[in-house]
């Protein structure tokens, strides 16, 4: 069960920071590591996640657990996380997430950007700060550790659920018809799954250098993208 999705924040050496993504065993309680860690979303803080104390880190830190424990349902439902939507001339189609390799809109029809979402991603709208308030700022320097159940529930209590519905567009939907927020992305068409990876790699070199990071953590950033590539062309058939 993905509740027993554990979360753990620790300082390396320096000023560097990792959350670790481990499973507790609900029988004996003991946590397992998956050997992921949650991704730095950037928005606020290229230079990397904080907890501690407010500001830009933390406002990361607190973004970045609040997407990693939705998963999928994390994505703007309008535009499946595409940033863009086709607004169509019939009205009773409505919005449509806009693909720039999929469905062309119609000659009447629009692309305009998507007005329902963080720009930072295409992620729904988060009530990421009132979360570093009530637990990133107050967190201990050295380490933490929250389970995903709570972050959900606080979510919860903040007006935000992890059930989509299943029959929206895009991929979002898509993800949440086949097995709710809990699915993992590799029940995705590995060609999608590398898109979705590809944008949101490019996505971060773009925040980096809008936020003002050192050449090193761009570069860094640049070569993953140029990864994420390669990664995209291979299973799109290129
Ligand atoms: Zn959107």
């Amino acid at each position: 069960m993905a509740n027993d999705t554990v979360y753990t924040g620790r300082r390396l050496p320096g000023r560097e920071v990792v959350i670790a993504i481990s499973r507790r065993d609900p029988s004996d309680g003991l946590l397992t590591s998956s050997g992921e860690q949650v991704r730095h979303r950037v928005k606020h803080s290229p230079d990397g996640m904080d907890w501690g104390h407010g500001g830009a880190g933390a406002l990361d830190c607190a973004r970045s657990l609040l997407i990693a424990a939705l998963g999928p349902a994390a994505q703007c439902e309008a535009c499946g996380g595409r940033r863009r939507v086709i607004v169509h001339a019939d009205p009773d189609i409505g919005d449509t997430p806009y693909d720039p390799a999929g469905e062309k809109p119609g000659p009447c029809d629009a692309v305009y950007d998507c007005m329902a979402c963080d720009p930072a991603g295409g992620y729904r709208i988060l009530p990421y700060e009132a979360f570093m308030h009530d637990f990133v700022a107050g967190w201990n320097d050295d380490g933490w550790q929250i389970g995903r159940d709570e972050i959900l529930a606080w979510l919860a209590r903040h007006g935000v659920t992890a059930a989509r519905n299943p029959g929206a567009a895009g991929p979002a939907g898509l993800r949440a018809a086949k097995g709710g927020p809990e699915a993992e992305d590799s029940l995705l068409d590995p060609a999608v799954r590398s898109r979705m990876a590809l944008a949101d790699a490019e996505d971060l070199v773009t925040d980096a250098i809008a936020g003002g990071a050192g050449m090193e953590v761009v570069e860094r950033l640049r070569d993953e993208a140029e990864a994420a590539r390669d990664a995209f062309d291979a299973d799109s058939g290129r």
